[in-house]
């Protein structure tokens, strides 16, 4: 990868910004905890003096529009994680431009300047939902970050390979970082593998990342020890896969700011993709001609 990206070492920490109330049969008779852990990220990003993406719900920005304001005005990049959280899977092209087109309205309305990235529902981008892709080059987007690139229990596209990629498309898909463990690659920079493994398995898999960026995800669910029990979505009501999501939410924010503290730089990933991805690619085409 690039000489300039050799030099920094860069953490896409991302926060994917939805209420999972919604998700889940009559969710709303649960508490509201999005804004309140919306605001614990910011805090921390503030104290950290960091920038970084927030891919986020239609719906969620609906129902928040002061909260999407906050963070816009905080510098933070507010990026696309469709309307109502629908996986590709379940989406054809037709419906994903429609989808993508409310999604970027109702951030745009809510305060958001250029909206040029997406996530993925759940990572649902696979080789089977690859047309994805092209969908977002025809809207202007300028890159995805939907893809975990190994086989997963839900999705998982797994011949990916583990570097930042510009598809046919144009588009540049920036996939989840994973490491090898138990003779599986795993995505440890988020989610599950990030509450289960200590500060000391942690610190050595993202420093062992360089050059390339480490790129994680959390959600306002993730750290939030308030939220009642209830089954999660897209797990098939499976209670032993539920209980994980509940663990060590106590230890993130803490193991969050370590990770930062260690000399880590956060940036939105337009920023990233602009400074050294695309910077990179005219690099080239320079020492080519
Ligand atoms: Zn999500």
């Amino acid at each position: 990868m690039s000489t300039s990206l050799g030099q920094a070492r860069i953490f896409l920490f991302s926060v994917d910004l939805e209420d999972v109330r919604t998700m889940i049969p009559d969710g709303e008779r649960y508490v509201e905890r999005v804004p309140a852990n919306v605001e614990r990220y910011l805090e921390l990003l503030e104290r950290r003096g960091q920038r970084t993406t927030f891919f986020t719900v239609g719906d969620t920005a609906r129902r928040y529009p002061e909260l999407i304001r906050e963070i816009a005005d905080a510098g933070h990049e507010l990026a696309c994680h469709s309307s109502e959280h629908v996986p590709l899977d379940r989406q054809d092209a037709n419906s994903l431009r429609e989808d993508l087109l409310r999604n970027r309205d109702d951030l745009v309305r809510a305060g958001a300047d250029e909206v040029v990235g997406f996530r993925a529902p759940i990572f649902s981008l696979t080789e089977r939902s690859a047309w994805a892709h092209e969908v977002l080059a025809e809207l202007g987007f300028l890159y995805s970050s939907s893809v975990i690139p190994t086989r997963n229990l839900l999705h998982g596209w797994d011949g990916f390979g583990a570097h930042c990629r510009r598809m046919q498309s144009g588009i540049w898909e920036i996939p989840v970082s994973v490491t090898g463990f138990l003779g599986r690659r795993i995505p440890f920079a988020g989610g599950f593998y990030f509450r289960l493994f200590p500060l000391a398995i942690l610190r050595p898999l993202f420093r062992r990342q360089g050059p390339a960026p480490v790129v994680g995800y959390f959600h306002p669910y993730d750290i939030d020890v308030e939220q009642e029990r209830f089954m999660h979505p897209e797990l098939g009501g499976n209670r032993a896969l539920n209980a994980l999501m509940y663990l060590n939410r106590s230890r993130v924010l803490g193991r969050l700011e370590n990770l930062i503290g260690q000399g880590l730089s956060v940036l939105p990933y337009a920023e990233f993709v602009a400074k050294y991805l695309e910077d990179d690619v005219s690099q080239d085409a320079a020492a080519e001609s």
